[in-house]
């Protein structure tokens, strides 16, 4: 049995974390951290039921309950502060938080020496794959957009996801045509600049959960690559693997696809 423990464990991906963790056979949830609902049991936080857990506000007495893996669905200011404890005192991180930056994962490389470090922007499959798709095809159209859509409370823009499609296009292909937009009627009308001058707009709408679709033409055609996450359970199975690999992985691996024969 793997000991988990979770930073964030009261945020909506956290909480379903702990679900996962509590309903599967070979993980033991031992922590469960998160400022604001210190204190509380897991029934009174989360209505989850585990006996004689409480809710902890930091990471004081983390190490004691002889955790193996912490997983952590915060916010990037904290995700990198509990990264920083989890390098110090040997633990492997598992991180879904988004905003991290080819800098950060740089630092994060110096910093886990102890253990290990996996960090996938998206741990749902059919996002990994359509990513992976968005990838074979950029070589074959010269223009390409992408639009993501999430739920009316996600704080950073543009989405993990987009980035990282953006960014493996971009590295898939260097023939992209330039924008023809000579004036922006209304400022951001043609989104942020990604990777390659790839545009990436981003929607956020109440009811959604998380949505991208990637957008190719070429002269006479189109393709559309289009991912939706309806619920947070899509992205557990991700996360369980990711649970279970993460002390065969050593350093820092970024992307879920590492774990996947793709
Ligand atoms: P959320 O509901 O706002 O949850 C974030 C939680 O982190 C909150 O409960 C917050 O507590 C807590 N928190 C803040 N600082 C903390 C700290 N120092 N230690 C421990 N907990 C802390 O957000 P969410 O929708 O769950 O998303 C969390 C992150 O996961 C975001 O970055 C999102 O983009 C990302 N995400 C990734 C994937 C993926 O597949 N990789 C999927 C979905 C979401 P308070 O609210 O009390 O401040």
């Amino acid at each position: 049995m793997t000991k988990v423990g979770v930073f964030g464990a009261s945020g909506r991906m956290g909480a379903t974390v702990c679900e996962m963790v509590v309903n599967d056979p070979d993980l033991e949830l031992v922590a469960a951290v998160d400022p604001h609902h210190a204190g509380l049991d897991l029934r009174q936080a989360i209505g989850l039921d585990v006996p004689g857990l409480m809710m902890s506000a930091n990471t004081d007495g983390l190490a004691e309950t002889g955790v193996e893996v912490m997983v952590d669905f915060t916010v990037i200011q904290a995700a990198k502060q509990n990264l920083r404890w989890c390098a110090e005192n040997g633990v492997h991180a598992v991180v879904g938080t988004t905003g991290f930056d080819a800098d950060d994962y740089a630092e994060l490389g110096k910093r886990f020496s102890k253990s290990n470090c996996f960090i996938a922007p998206n741990f749902a499959i059919g996002a990994v794959l359509m990513m992976r798709f968005a990838e074979l095809a950029a070589p074959y159209f010269e223009t390409a957009e992408i639009i993501e859509l999430h739920h009316d409370q996600k704080v950073d823009a543009p989405s993990g996801t987009a980035m990282m499609t953006a960014e493996r296009m971009a590295a898939a292909s260097d023939d992209w045509a330039k924008d023809p937009t000579k004036k922006e009627v209304a400022k951001g009308a043609r989104g942020g600049k990604g990777p390659a001058g790839i545009r990436v707009h981003s929607v956020r709408l109440r009811g959604l959960v998380a949505h991208q679709e990637v957008l190719l033409g070429t002269t006479g055609q189109s393709l559309s690559i289009r991912h939706d996450s309806y619920d947070r359970s899509s992205f557990m199975p991700g996360v369980a693997l990711a649970v279970k690999a993460v002390a065969d992985h050593p350093g820092v691996t970024v992307g879920l696809d590492a774990l996947l024969d793709l």
